[in-house]
């Protein structure tokens, strides 16, 4: 029950499927339907025909009976031998007198319908079928004339009953029969519909789940599929390939920017540095501009060094060597490093004093600074930033906290794409570009690991890193 509860809940009545099985069906049942009644129709009027031509050929003839049994006896007992002559045990013969409601009939009728349907019939009337009870006669009426003398009416009546009871059952059993064989069909035609917008449902489910990464690969195969769906697949399948093929030159064109601007821009950074080291002649004003000017040099060469970083990993050239490390020396060093930067306070949590991981060294410096380059960005300047290093059985964890501003929670999973900040307003003053984390994500993955993050808006955040542990 539960299981048809849910079949049920699954079809949809506007999809094409259940529009095209429905419209299949009414259409074949209409046209069966319509089949089926004009057949039982006229299998009836023949069945019906048969009998109306012999009653209407004994009332042809029993008045020359009569005639004929007339020339030997009285023209009443003439007419009492022909009737019984022309009477079986399932034709009724009874005639009516004119002035009385008497008559003469072939035998005595013992049950009920014969004795109703006699005396039902008064007037002559043409060849029709009547149903008494679960009784049915084929009867006929006329005036009866002998010799030019007028006797009555002469009525002859037919017992179709069981006829017309093997006919029901025949029609019946056809009925169901018809009814059966409509559910299989429909089931067929169901399938058979299903199977042929499968290739259909291939296209939205490539289209729902395709992503910048799969576009080169991702290609619709659809040998079988109708003529139409396969036209579609393969304008899609074009597509896709200038889809990829814009999608690469555009990779390589930030690469070879990225590339071109950073040599230059770093031989900038260094005069820069040099001419604020050395200059002791340098007015407040030019120190401050010059000042400026460094640090902007620097953010740039940074968001290029990530650009270079992004498009090496994209075309599979990131160079990541692995080695077995230990954790606490690599995370001690990093946060020692940042706390001096950013005048933060970095506490160290750990389970052990040796966390041995296999990662490549400078990969996982430059995903540990990105961590906490946001937790410093993200968070009151008096509030620490904890970094928790969890031993698993084969992994190891390293969980990056801060009690900042947090993320919402339809946000989460966002901020690992490029370019993707959660809010402009709090990431201008902070000076990010929105490829930190998806630096960190490139990075980890391509270490064999993994990264998430839980918060809560207005309470903090945690990056949790996963690394394969070395023992
Ligand atoms: P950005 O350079 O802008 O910091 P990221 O890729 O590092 O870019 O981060 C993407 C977005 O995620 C940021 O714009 C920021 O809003 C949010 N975010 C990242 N880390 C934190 C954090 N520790 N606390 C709150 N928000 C964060």
């Amino acid at each position: 029950m539960q299981k048809i509860k849910k079949l049920w809940q699954k079809i949809d009545p506007f999809s094409l499927q259940v529009r095209l099985t429905i419209g299949i069906t009414a259409a074949f049942a209409v046209g069966v339907g319509g089949i089926a009644v004009w057949t039982t129709w006229q299998m009836q009027q023949i069945l019906i025909d048969g009998h109306k031509q012999n009653i209407e050929q004994i009332a042809q003839r029993l008045p020359g009976d009569v005639e004929v049994y007339s020339e030997m006896f009285s023209l009443e007992i003439g007419l009492q031998k022909a009737i019984a002559n022309r009477s079986t045990g399932k034709t009724l013969i009874w005639v009516k007198h004119n002035n009385s409601n008497n008559s003469i009939e072939n035998l005595v009728p013992n049950d009920e319908a014969s004795i109703k349907l006699m005396s039902l019939m008064r007037s002559p009337l043409s060849t029709r079928v009547y149903e008494i009870g679960d009784r049915y006669f084929v009867v006929c009426g006329k005036f009866l004339q002998v010799k030019g003398q007028q006797l009555g009416l002469l009525f002859v009546a037919q017992d179709i009953s069981y006829e017309q009871r093997m006919f029901s059952s025949l029609v019946q059993s056809l009925g169901i029969v018809s009814l059966i064989a409509l559910i299989i069909i429909t089931i067929a035609i169901a399938i058979y519909i299903k199977k042929s917008l499968q290739p259909l449902r291939r296209i939205s489910q490539l289209a729902e789940t395709i992503s910048v990464n799969d576009l080169s690969q991702a290609r619709l195969h659809l040998h079988r599929a109708p003529t139409e769906v396969k036209e579609l697949a393969c304008t899609c399948d074009m597509m896709l390939d200038r889809l990829s093929e814009a999608w690469e030159q555009q990779r390589q064109f930030v690469g070879n920017v990225s590339h071109e601007l950073r040599t230059p821009l770093t031989i900038v950074h260094g005069y820069l540095q040099s001419v604020l080291k050395r200059e002791t002649n340098l007015t407040p004003t030019q120190r401050e501009a010059l000042e400026t000017a460094e640090i902007e040099a620097q953010g740039t060469i940074g968001l290029l060094q990530d650009l270079l970083d992004l498009a090496r990993a994209d075309a599979g050239y990131l160079h990541i060597q692995i080695e077995s490390l230990v954790l606490n020396d690599l995370v001690i060093e990093v946060a020692a490093m940042a706390m001096q930067q950013h005048d933060r306070i970095i506490t160290l949590e750990t389970s052990r004093e040796q966390i041995l991981v296999k990662a490549d060294r400078s990969r996982l410096k430059q995903v540990l600074i990105n961590l906490f380059d946001n937790a410093v960005k993200y968070s009151d300047s008096h509030l620490a930033i904890a970094v928790v290093l969890d031993l698993k059985a084969e992994s190891t964890l390293i969980h990056v906290c801060d009690r900042g501003l947090g993320i919402p929670l339809s946000q989460q999973h966002l901020i690992f794409e490029r370019f993707y900040r959660v809010d402009e307003a709090r990431n201008r003053s902070a000076g990010g570009c929105g490829l930190g984390l998806s630096i960190v994500k490139t990075l980890v993955d391509s270490m064999g690991g993994s990264v998430t993050v839980r918060s809560k808006l207005g309470e903090g955040s945690t990056f949790t890193v996963t690394l394969p542990s070395a023992a």
